[in-house]
């Protein structure tokens, strides 16, 4: 490099040296630090878009591959639902990047619902997702939510924890995800349209109707009704993606009473198609979510449906140790931190699988049936001076028996 002299100026912004901290020499030309510093975010943002092959502002958009890989590393099977989920979201992106004046076609968002019975990874999902987005991510309970004037939360209140999850960011929050859990508890009681009014469940439906379809929603910024003073954000929800899941406990019978009528209709054709009895959540169609209770203008505004299967023993196996923070990942780190090595043997995963399906537990017991075999060894260990610990199976079902069952079964 060339040594610099007092009339040295910045090739690109013209400052002399007195105005910049820095002046760097060059062969015939000097750059200032500041400039120095645009230069760098123009080639990081110009390979990232290269890379990616779009992008975000300066965000990377991950590929539909990229993010069900990611769910793959948390999430164990549901693969149907996993590609649903990565196709969604990254349409989503790609709807926050459209630009309709060329062309006049608008992309619109293909909000999802997620049918699964309880403990498949329904929350597990949304919320592994939340961890790789580049969008603002709430998560709201549509049991807690009611029509306004009734006790419970009024449903603009989804819309202020996304404000919250956005720092209170509008233009954030206008582009976020939000995740409703339960909704098959706000289904209308039957399948006619009720006469009386239902607080829990269509009422709600028809406020959650307006926010699915893109509205400007006035929010309170603290939520609910605590705080009647707060002045209202005014929140467009056009481009909010909705994801909704529920287990539609008992929905099987109505796609089990809708297959049956449609092979009596057509006959030929359909007797040909085997049904798999044991897993008829897979032929699910918006048409059972109608007749279990959700008002057509809603499954019209949800259009992606997506179906978790029951977890088998195999499936069950996996998650206690392969995810990237299995349970048993999460038991070894414990121990770790106080200089304890932690191991099992190999069956010691297979009692635990088998005990939580004897107590019908699913994947939510593993947590728990581990925790119960591992609590003396945990209360011990730290003042011991253990480095080593080996669970076998005749302690686990040592420990596990003289716990009380009946506390694990009532989980
Ligand atoms: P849901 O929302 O469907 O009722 P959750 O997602 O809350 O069920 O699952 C409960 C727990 O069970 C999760 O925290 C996770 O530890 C475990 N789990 C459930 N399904 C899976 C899965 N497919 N892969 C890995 N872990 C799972």
């Amino acid at each position: 490099m060339a040594k610099k002299t007092s009339s040295d100026y910045c090739s690109f912004c013209g400052r002399s040296d007195n105005e910049v901290s820095l002046l760097i020499a060059g062969m015939s030309a000097h750059i200032c630090n500041d400039c120095v510093e645009q230069a760098y975010q123009i080639v990081k943002e110009s390979l990232d878009t290269k890379h990616q092959g779009q992008s975000l502002g300066n965000i990377p958009l991950p590929a539909p591959q990229e993010i069900k890989e990611f769910l793959d590393s948390y999430i164990i099977g549901q693969e149907a639902a996993k590609r649903y989920l990565s196709v969604s979201v990254y349409n989503h992106y790609k709807r926050l990047m459209q630009d309709t004046e060329d062309d006049g076609i608008e992309i619109e968002k293909s909000n999802i619902i997620m049918v699964g019975p309880t403990g498949t990874g329904k929350t597990l999902l949304a919320r592994t997702l939340a961890k790789m987005l580049h969008v603002p991510f709430a998560m709201v309970d549509a049991t807690v939510l009611t029509e306004a004037g009734y006790v419970g939360e009024d449903i603009e209140s989804i819309l202020t924890r996304l404000l919250q999850a956005a720092d209170y960011d509008v233009a954030a929050a206008e582009r976020g995800i939000v995740f409703i859990d339960e909704i098959d508890k706000i289904a209308r009681k039957g399948d006619n349209p009720s006469i009386t009014r239902d607080v829990s469940g269509e009422g709600v439906q028809q406020g959650l109707l307006k926010l699915l379809e893109g509205a400007i929603v006035n929010v309170p910024p603290q939520g609910g009704r605590k705080h009647p003073e707060q002045k209202m954000i005014a929140v467009d929800t056009r481009n909010i993606l909705f994801i909704c899941g529920g287990a539609f406990d008992g929905i099987e019978r109505n796609i089990a009473k809708r297959l049956n009528t449609q092979t009596v209709g057509y006959s030929s054709a359909m007797k040909s198609v085997k049904i798999d009895k044991d897993n008829l959540l897979q032929y699910i169609t918006p048409q059972d979510l109608k007749s279990f209770g959700l008002i057509p203008e809603i499954i019209g505004r949800l259009p992606i449906l997506a179906y978790l299967s029951n977890l088998n023993k195999d499936a069950l196996r996996r998650i206690l140790t392969e995810p990237r923070n299995s349970i048993i990942k999460q038991y070894i780190k414990l121990f770790a931190m106080d200089g304890i090595v932690l191991t099992f043997d190999e069956d010691v995963f297979e009692y635990i699988v088998e005990k939580a399906i004897e107590y019908k537990l699913g994947a939510r017991g593993l947590r728990s049936i581990v925790e119960t075999i591992m609590i003396d060894c945990m209360y011990e260990a730290p003042s011991s001076k253990k480095q080593k610990i080996h669970i076998t199976k005749e302690y686990a079902i040592e420990k596990l028996e003289k716990s009380s069952l009946d506390r694990l079964k009532a989980l």
